[in-house]
């Protein structure tokens, strides 16, 4: 069942300890590298609008007249720059240079994903809002016995609560800061150097439904709920902001509540993360092959269901899942989503578009009759397998039992589990 192969790269995500030392350096390369990063676009916005006006009449609307024989502020371009740049900045030679150097990469990244997807055009970076850089190489491996060693940053103290696998090497590293400079981690990318087997269909399969009513229903009828304790945490979350936009603006309790703010919000992300793990560990107790929608979750987040469908998260688990599976040899498919919710899985006859409070599946032509989410997972399960459903004689068919897991798992404390 073993026969593709890929090249598998993970990233685990460590709470760092930095002494205050290190913390005032890695704010000030922080600052820097927004800098850099603002520059690098500055120059990008000159030479763009330098080339917006006719070129017998002089703009008046536009500053800048570039030389013609200036070049497009190119990734390589202004990486040659930066060395320039340098000389008579000592602000940007005091950081690493490789950490620079990926500054101008990311810019250059959201510049090129910008000219892919037509909007989304690179914004200059306000302060204390360029939180992360990374070293994107490491000689040896940096992590030993709780210590990560960073170019020019030196020892830091790592809780290293999960160790880097066999067979993997560390091929870089990203310094992240969170909840208001109060927490560091460092997301760890590690690679496995001999190709991995990706698993093949096999065994026991389910189709799974991902839904709001219920977090997802398999085809076995196996409900999940959504999570009850983070509609308990968005609660707190609302009380908290509440509290902090009561405080006077910039004084000392008002940064302290917006600092009990960002780690909440930390928090709710954290158990968000760890209750998708615990449910995809479920689903591989329960098949050897999961089959989902292909659907892209970003673009239904954008329509009528809105911000409840990001707080699912859906996405995240749909990778998670992938995650998971890859690791207890499962095989995850993905099958078209288009009017999974519009067949019936026992005769294959197309019912028509149900509403939204619609939460029932009758078959008109066969009787069947399911949670109109357990009759899409079984519509997912059968595309997935390749099953044309015929009709069948409606008597002898029974009707589904259902099962439920209630309150996935409580426990918030095991929550950094570090994949993303
Ligand atoms: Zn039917």
């Amino acid at each position: 069942m073993r026969y593709d192969s890929f090249m598998l790269t993970i990233n685990h995500t460590y709470r760092i300890y930095p002494t205050t030392d290190q913390k005032a350096l890695m704010l000030d390369w922080l600052e820097t590298c927004r800098r850099l990063y603002n520059h690098c676009l500055r120059d990008l916005k000159d030479w763009i609008n330098s080339r917006k006006c006719m070129l017998d009449s002089c703009s008046i609307n536009r500053e800048y007249i570039m030389s013609p024989d200036i070049p497009f502020p190119s990734y390589l371009e202004q990486k040659r720059q930066l060395t320039q740049w340098k000389k008579n900045n000592p602000y940007y030679k005091s950081v690493y240079s490789q950490v620079t150097q990926d500054v101008v990469k990311r810019m250059h990244n959201t510049w090129q994903a910008f000219k892919n997807r037509g909007f989304g055009f690179p914004r200059f970076k306000k302060y204390g809002q360029y939180r992360s850089f990374l070293f994107p190489q490491f000689k040896e491996n940096p992590v030993k016995n709780n210590i990560i060693k960073l170019p020019k940053i030196g020892e830091v103290v790592i809780n290293l609560h999960r160790p880097i696998p066999d067979g993997f090497t560390v091929k870089g590293v990203r310094i992240v800061s969170r909840a208001r400079n109060t927490q560091w981690y460092a997301v760890v990318t590690i690679q496995c150097d001999v190709t991995v087997p990706e698993f093949k269909p096999y065994g026991r399969a389910i189709g799974i439904d991902i839904g709001l009513e219920s977090f997802l229903v398999t085809s076995d009828n196996f409900r999940v709920k959504p999570a009850r304790f983070f509609r308990d945490l968005q609660g707190r979350l609302k009380e908290l902001q509440r509290k902090a936009s009561r405080k006077k603006k910039r004084s000392k309790n008002w940064e302290k509540a917006q600092i009990e703010v960002a780690r909440l919000h930390h928090k709710i992300a954290n158990s968000r993360k760890n209750f998708h793990l615990n449910v995809a560990h479920k689903l591989c107790d329960l098949a050897d092959s999961i089959y989902v929608e292909d659907i892209d979750f970003r673009v239904s987040a954008k329509g009528f269901l809105g911000k409840e469908m990001l707080d699912g998260g859906f996405g995240q688990f749909r990778q998670l899942l992938s995650w998971v599976c890859w690791k207890r040899g499962k095989y995850m498919g993905q099958v078209d989503h288009k009017y999974t919710s519009q067949i019936c899985p026992e005769c294959g006859t197309h019912t028509g578009k149900k509403e939204l409070s619609q939460r029932k599946h009758n078959c008109p032509e066969c009787g069947y009759t399911s949670g109109r989410d357990h009759a899409s997972a079984r519509v997912i399960l059968n595309r997935g397998l390749g099953i044309n459903v015929v009709p069948r004689d409606a008597g002898e068919r029974k009707q589904p039992t259902e099962c439920v897991l209630s309150g996935a798992t409580n426990s918030l404390d095991k929550c950094n589990v570090g994949i993303f």
